[in-house]
């Protein structure tokens, strides 16, 4: 199933200038959010994977899915404040200013094989400092995989170390 036509395109949104890539239409549908989650486990390979780590909040709808899928764990990477115990905190970078990721720090094991997922690859700076925790962590990280990729952001030079997989490319 070709999945292009469930993504909207909102024009300056969530600031002028930018076109931004709306999923829920996708989510609203669940033939496509099934085929969705057929195609990125095919994008998975045979490759064993202990734990999905996903994004908030985005990442979150498939990761769970996913995770359900491939007989994993699924950890949550959320922002500051949000996860009850204890955590490990990675700054990055945004357009203008600094965000922050935090994961739990008991979220993963060493040499756990983990697959990071969010929705969309932009500039690739919340990804890297997705893989920053996971790798503090002792994980080992089998692939960066997202529904979309904004491949003209050149997100993945961030993340060039790590096999990087996307269902659609725009
Ligand atoms: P990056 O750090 O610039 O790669 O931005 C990626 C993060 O921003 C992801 O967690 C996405 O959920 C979000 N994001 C960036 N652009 C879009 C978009 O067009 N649609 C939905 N989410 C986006």
């Amino acid at each position: 199933m070709d999945l292009t036509k469930y993504i909207r395109n909102i024009e300056n949104f969530p600031k002028a200038g930018v076109h931004f890539k709306d999923i829920t239409p996708l989510l609203g549908d669940s033939e496509a959010v099934a085929s969705c989650v057929e195609q990125l486990v095919v994008l998975i390979g045979d490759k064993k994977i202990d734990k999905v780590a996903a994004i908030e909040s985005r990442g979150f709808f498939f990761g769970t899915l996913l995770a359900q899928k491939l007989n994993a764990g699924f950890v949550p990477i959320r922002k500051p404040g949000k996860l009850p115990y204890k955590t490990r905190k990675e700054p990055y970078q945004l357009e203008y200013g600094l965000d922050a990721l935090e994961i739990h720090e008991d979220a993963i094991k060493k040499g756990e094989r983990v697959l990071l997922h969010d929705d969309v690859l932009a500039t690739g700076g919340t990804a890297r400092a997705a893989c920053n925790l996971i790798e503090q962590l002792g994980g080992e990280i089998v692939q960066c995989n997202f529904l979309l990729e904004l491949e003209f952001l050149k997100g993945i030079n961030k993340l060039r170390s790590h096999p990087v997989q996307s269902l659609l490319k725009f």
